[in-house]
């Protein structure tokens, strides 16, 4: 029986997820007797059109990059977004809070007429998206779970369920009772919630819950004599594009 074959592909980001690949396949060498990997610019030459698992890392940042995604979408059965920039837009998506033009000039200088750009987004908003590893950078744990359930032919289990839980269950010291702001109430678990456990605040790089329970939450942040948009300003990371959807934003 002939392998699965798998592509990576990356938009406008950092490619820190694909190193994290590039890492995960080291750490289990295994997979790769399970898949036939045909294009993965980070690690191989080869660019084999022909696969039918796509990753798609990275923002889409100018009008271009959708009709390079639609060709990609066409070609896989199954396309997963990799990591914080193409499941959100990401840090990229900063920039949309700024008047383009001026971003581009920032960026180009006198050469900005020469580079096409449009207000950074997740790929999702211009095809559809099967599964979404989150992340940044992705966890090496869930690439490697994602990639096993799909070989299974099983639905790709990621949590939805807040980072607190995963933060209690490590018995760390709520950052609100140190007089912090944290997104964990609200963002999606599955790192650990190792962000807290260093002392730094959850900055949901992974995204927000289905159904937050807000009611819970703003009685936390009554409690600590916080508002909603003080403790959502911490959203602004990685979640501009979303924050700027729930302002009625839109880009089409
Ligand atoms: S999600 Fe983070 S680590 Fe991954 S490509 Fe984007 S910026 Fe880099
Ligand atoms: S530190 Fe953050 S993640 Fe941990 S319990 Fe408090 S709000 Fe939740
Ligand atoms: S704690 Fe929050 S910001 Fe840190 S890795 Fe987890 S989801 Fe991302």
């Amino acid at each position: 029986m002939s392998k699965p074959k798998v592509a990576f592909f990356d938009f406008t980001c950092c490619e820190g997820c694909q190193l994290t690949v590039i890492d995960s396949l080291q750490t289990c060498p295994e997979l790769l007797d399970a898949v036939e990997i045909v294009q993965f610019r980070e690690a191989m030459s080869e660019k084999g059109e022909d696969y039918q698992i796509a990753f798609v890392e990275g923002s889409l940042a100018r009008p271009a990059d959708e009709e390079r995604l639609r060709g990609i979408r066409e070609r896989a059965q199954v396309l997963i977004a990799l990591g914080a920039c193409a499941h959100l837009g990401g840090i990229n998506a900063i920039r949309n809070r700024r008047p383009l033009q001026k971003v581009r000039e920032y960026v180009y200088g006198d050469k900005a007429e020469w580079f096409d750009a449009y207000e950074a987004r997740p790929i999702g908003a211009a095809t559809k998206v099967d599964y979404f590893i989150p992340g940044c950078p992705i966890d090496r744990d869930e690439f490697l779970s994602v990639v096993t359930a799909l070989l299974q032919g099983r639905e790709p289990k990621i949590p939805d369920y807040p980072v607190c839980v995963e933060c209690k269950l490590k018995e760390n010291v709520c950052l609100y009772d140190k007089g912090l702001t944290c997104l964990g109430p609200v963002a999606r678990a599955g790192c650990g919630a190792i962000c807290p456990s260093y002392g730094n605040s959850c900055e949901a790089c992974r995204g927000l819950i289905s159904n937050p329970n807000i009611d819970a939450a703003e009685d936390v942040l009554k409690e600590h004599g916080l508002t909603a948009e003080q403790v959502m300003a911490g959203m602004d990371l990685f979640g501009t594009y979303q924050m700027m959807e729930m302002e009625g934003v839109s880009y089409d």
